[in-house]
């Protein structure tokens, strides 16, 4: 039974190395994995899924107008497709998450979504409200804050390496001022 995944987490927890794994497990046992990620990160150019330990793959780009369920039951029918796995899955619209639903419902095509939970002010993403709401398992990938408990929020910092409380929720290319710290710490240096 095809079901949907969402694998969540603050900044620099390894997502996309996951990932990467997940279509290579697939692959070696025989099977055709597709993997999507946002348009709008191009970090490490276009049409990229990479992994801060080396590992990279080719992806399709989605943007928030592109119909998933319709791209994937197109590739589908070329050539069967075992596994959808879906990086920066945050950037999701909630349209977007229904037509995955869809891709494992209609399809029967397991979904994998990987993403953030929540942005720097603490606020869910819309792909990843949805993604809560309606995968079928919620898995949390860990890492850590400097001081050692687990670290589940996200600061944006200035060139000073300030915490900034304000500013659009996608700041693209930015990815170094982004720090991942325990809620304690996410308190303090948001100054509350
Ligand atoms: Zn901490």
């Amino acid at each position: 039974m095809a079901q949907m995944y969402f694998y969540y987490s603050a900044m620099n927890a390894g997502k996309s190395t996951t990932l990467l794994q997940s279509s290579f497990n697939y692959q070696e046992r025989g099977m055709t994995p597709v993997i999507f990620t946002a348009a709008l990160d191009d970090r490490y150019g276009v049409g990229k899924v990479s992994s801060r330990i080396g590992l990279q793959s080719d992806a399709h780009l989605y943007r928030s107008d592109t119909d998933l369920y319709f791209e994937i039951a197109a590739l589908h029918e070329v050539e069967q497709r075992h596994c959808i796995l879906v990086d920066e899955c945050q950037f999701l619209t909630r349209e977007q998450v229904y037509q995955l639903t869809e891709v494992v419902d209609k399809l029967r095509i397991p979904v994998l979504c990987y993403g953030l939970r929540t942005d720097f002010l603490g606020e869910l993403f819309e792909g990843s409200k949805y993604l809560l709401s309606w995968a079928d398992k919620l898995v949390e990938l860990k890492t850590i804050c400097h001081c050692g408990r687990k670290a589940n929020m996200v600061i944006r910092t200035d060139e000073h390496g300030n915490a900034i409380a304000e500013g659009a929720q996608v700041d693209i290319g930015g990815n170094d001022r982004y720090v991942s710290v325990c809620r304690q710490h996410y308190k303090e240096a948001m100054g509350k």
